[in-house]
């Protein structure tokens, strides 16, 4: 599954492969260790606090704060069209971090350490090939999902 997102260098099978599927359907999955309740994002196989392969996946809501930002002036070759940008780091209710776009939703002013924000799920498919990549928007932004999961 992870080769919708294009080429991959890492074995072709994943016990968390189920996560491309779900961020295909919008759905933003963390992972839960069944044995001591450390939950994730992104979904790890293995938990890092007590190492057992036992796990489920769990939606995460997408809120969160920023964690830090950087913004780029000076962009590297390949995206100097699209600067001045904006990177967040986001740290997730429930646990995890990911990096997220600033969405057009957020201002300038917006975008400070701590600020309240809704992750929200780019998907782009063409052909057989899928980009995903986040925005970081205001809370209370919606999205559209795919009819829910059964849940492993
Ligand atoms: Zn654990």
């Amino acid at each position: 599954m992870f080769s919708w997102f294009g080429k991959v260098s890492f074995v072709p099978y994943s016990k968390v492969a189920d996560f491309a599927v779900h961020l295909k359907d919008g759905r933003l999955m963390g992972s839960l260790c069944k044995k001591c309740g450390y939950q994730t994002f992104p979904p790890r196989a293995d938990c890092p606090e007590c190492m057992s392969p036992d796990f489920s996946f769990q939606e995460y809501s997408g809120r969160g704060e920023i964690y830090t930002f950087t913004r780029t002036t000076a962009a590297p070759v390949g995206f100097d069209d699209i600067a001045p940008y904006t990177i967040i780091v986001v740290e997730l209710e429930g646990g995890g971090r990911l990096v997220a776009w600033q969405g057009e939703s957020l201002t300038e002013d917006d975008v400070r350490i701590g600020r309240p924000v809704q992750v929200v799920p780019r998907v782009w498919e063409k052909g057989e090939e899928i980009k995903v990549y986040y925005t970081a928007e205001q809370p209370g932004t919606t999205w559209n999902k795919a009819p829910a999961p059964h849940l492993g």
